[in-house]
């Protein structure tokens, strides 16, 4: 691999990172450092796990920050986005020495990449990549560490332990809606896994014996991508100013596309509802979801999945949710029937 000379970045691309820098959690919860300590996570019968505010927030205020534990970027991004952090690239000087198929903007990013997933993938990135959520979920499995998860006997995969579960064992815990599925949607991801599973025997990345349950994985993970996949946005910091109090003004610009997408553990565990209390926003692929107005102590957390009240009636923002995420939105604007 060959490394480039760093060069001095501008005033404003400082005061960018400065942004960046400050846009943090305050007081990190103890147990769970991507929550704030002002969230709860609650739990009931009908809802399921839900976050709410344990204090008052303030808007603007940092809730939730995590990196994906998988992502995947599009195939006519990978020289314009490092393909482990998803923040623009300078040059294309730092690569993978063995497939030259995959670029990233530091050796950290070279390593970490190499270590949890590419060295599994590295022969075969070009066909892999193609595959969308497929090869996310092929990411899943290989950082998880196949040899590892599946070493054991099949029921190591099935167990939950709820204290002190390890990064991957909350992605096994992300809702996938197998009941619920349509006949349609299932089997297009039963094909899918089946595909990926006798994949990866042909490549011997799996023995014989492996080849049902990375399958029965496999097709767990892309329900859960189905689910809880968070789309990676590219946005833009513009306008940056620094006043005479040192107070640094910015508007944030989000474009249309976005880079690819990731599979997080953190943000799943926040309700969508046909409003906006809080606000995504990316640094690369790192996520952070503000609070865009004041809530109370007890006041419920949540997030906007796409379907939002000023842009879709009540009738198909119902059908919207029903039909892909599988419940009936009971939010304060479909309540009091806001259009
Ligand atoms: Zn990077
Ligand atoms: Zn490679
Ligand atoms: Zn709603």
């Amino acid at each position: 691999m060959k490394m480039k000379q760093e060069t001095n970045a501008d005033s404003e691309n400082e005061l960018i990172e400065k942004i960046y820098e400050q846009r943090v959690i305050g007081n990190r919860d103890e147990k769970n450092a991507a929550l704030s300590a002002s969230l709860f996570v609650n739990e009931c019968p009908k809802k399921g796990r839900y976050v709410e505010a344990k204090d008052n927030i303030k808007a603007g205020e940092v809730l939730l920050q995590e990196t994906p534990f998988a992502a995947w970027i599009k195939p006519s991004l990978i020289k314009t986005y490092c393909n482990h952090c998803f923040k623009r690239l300078k040059t294309c000087d730092i690569y993978c020495a063995r497939c030259e198929n995959i670029f990233y903007c530091s050796l950290k990013c070279h390593d970490e990449s190499s270590f949890q997933y590419h060295q599994t993938e590295c022969n075969f990135l070009s066909l892999f990549r193609l595959l969308s959520k497929g090869q996310l979920a092929l990411r899943v499995v290989f950082k998880a560490n196949i040899e590892q998860l599946f070493s054991e006997n099949e029921m190591k995969i099935e167990s939950k332990s709820s204290e002190d579960v390890g990064e991957y064992e909350k992605i096994f815990d992300l809702v996938d809606h197998l009941r619920e599925c349509t006949y349609t949607n299932l089997m297009f991801d039963v094909f899918g896994a089946i595909f990926l599973s006798l994949l990866l025997k042909k490549l011997s990345l799996i023995d014989d014996k492996s080849v049902l349950i990375v399958g029965k994985v496999l097709l767990k993970h892309l329900l859960q991508i189905n689910m809880n996949g968070i789309q990676i946005m590219e946005q833009r910091i513009a306008d940056v100013q620094q006043l005479p109090s040192g107070e640094i003004i910015y508007k944030i610009e989000s474009l249309e596309d976005s880079k690819g997408l990731g599979l997080y553990t953190n943000i799943s565990l926040v309700n969508h509802s046909c409003y906006n209390v809080t606000k995504s926003l990316f640094n690369g692929n790192q996520l952070s979801l503000v609070a865009i107005a004041d809530l109370g102590k007890g006041d419920e957390i949540t997030y906007n999945y796409g379907p939002h009240y000023k842009f879709m009636p009540k009738s198909e923002r119902q059908t919207f949710l029903r039909d892909f995420y599988y419940f009936d939105c009971e939010c304060k604007a479909c309540i009091e029937d806001w259009f």
